[in-house]
């Protein structure tokens, strides 16, 4: 594996995509690179999923870096880097890592989707434990095994949080001490996290508050990333998003 390096420009690329090879989404690449080139931007990274145990199927891998290499070689206008979004779970980690670590990724996303017990149990608790939860579980996706770029969207569990409305908001306050944690364990890591432009329309995560104290830390502007599973979605809402960045962080060079 050999990543792209820490200050890799990623400016005008959508770092969080996905394609047919997720079993959760249909787009074709073609489809990708046509929504990429509508959008405007300089190119992206497919990041397909790898849930261990948690999907039916997973990723024919010698039929994506196939498929990926013929799609770039096509395409040589776009910057088009070839990840892997890789779910990390206490109990599957190790799998995963067999599975991924002698291929030729350039860009791997951590991602949290479930923290430990069964898919219908997920927020059973109550949302300060079901967060507890959750960060806890970022905490030790950070020691994963294998090299990655980016935290995958810090904040996943409020995105389909059961609770009502005005109760589901992952505060920084109310998560402070375990928050910390994250951010110190990021910086000492050398990850980045990015911005992860999916849901409704003013959702986003991280959310501000976190990414205040982030930079307080000496955190450094996250990267952008749709998370598109369809091509409509694709740099979804990331003009918004670079302006909420800008707010931060200040103006992107
Ligand atoms: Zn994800
Ligand atoms: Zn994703």
């Amino acid at each position: 594996m050999d990543l792209l390096p820490y200050n890799t420009d990623l400016t005008g690329l959508d770092c969080h995509t996905h394609s047919r090879f997720s079993p959760d989404s249909d787009q074709t690449p073609e489809a990708l690179v046509k929504s990429a080139r509508a959008r405007g931007l300089r190119g992206f990274i497919i990041t397909d999923h790898i849930d261990v145990d948690r999907w039916s199927e997973e990723i024919d891998f010698i039929d994506y870096f196939k498929t990926w290499e013929r799609i770039r070689n096509a395409n040589p206008d776009l910057k088009i880097y070839i990840g892997l979004e890789a779910g990390f779970e206490l109990d599957t980690y190790k799998r995963t890592y067999d599975l991924i670590k002698k291929l030729p990724f350039e860009y791997i996303i951590t991602s949290v989707h479930y923290v430990p017990g069964p898919w219908y149990a997920q927020y059973d608790g109550g949302r300060i434990k079901t967060y507890e939860k959750y960060i806890d579980a970022v905490l030790d996706s950070l020691d994963a095994p294998w090299e990655f770029n980016t935290i995958g969207h810090f904040g996943f569990f409020e995105r389909y949080a059961p609770y009502p409305q005005s109760d589901w908001i992952m505060d920084y306050e109310s998560f402070a001490p375990l928050m910390n944690k994250v951010i110190k364990k990021a910086l000492a890591r050398g990850v980045r996290f990015e911005e992860n432009t999916k849901g409704g329309e003013t959702f986003r995560l991280p959310r501000a508050d976190f990414l205040q104290a982030y930079k307080a830390a000496g955190g450094v502007r996250p990267v952008l990333g749709s998370d598109a599973h369809s091509p409509d979605a694709v740099a979804h809402r990331f003009d918004e998003a670079a302006t909420f960045l800008d707010g931060i962080f200040g103006k992107a060079e």
